[in-house]
């Protein structure tokens, strides 16, 4: 679907204005709702990161997004695990 993009659906073109930009990228989107492999694409464009394009249903600006709040989860896991380590390191 997405590799030939024959329709431009999921890159913008240079200087595109921003009504047509989210036009674009809706479009786009629907796309990948009906794609098979669209979690793994997503997980792929996340593990990258991909700085371009609609990848998996996602804009760019909206895997910045997944890849802070997946970092700010992570810093908490280990924030929290911390004493629970400390705790058995002291036996
Ligand atoms: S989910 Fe990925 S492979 Fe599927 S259409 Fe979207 S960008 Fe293409």
């Amino acid at each position: 679907m997405c590799r030939r993009d024959e329709a431009g659906l999921f890159f913008a073109p240079s200087k595109e204005p921003t009504a047509a930009r989210l036009s674009r990228e809706e479009a786009a989107k629907r796309v990948c709702a009906r794609c098979p492999v669209m979690v793994e694409c997503r997980e792929h464009a996340l593990l990258q990161p991909e700085p371009y394009g609609v990848w998996g249903g996602l804009t760019a600006a909206e895997r910045r997004v997944v890849l802070a709040r997946r970092r700010r989860r992570d810093m908490e896991l280990k924030k929290a695990a911390r004493p629970a380590n400390q705790i058995a390191a002291a036996g």
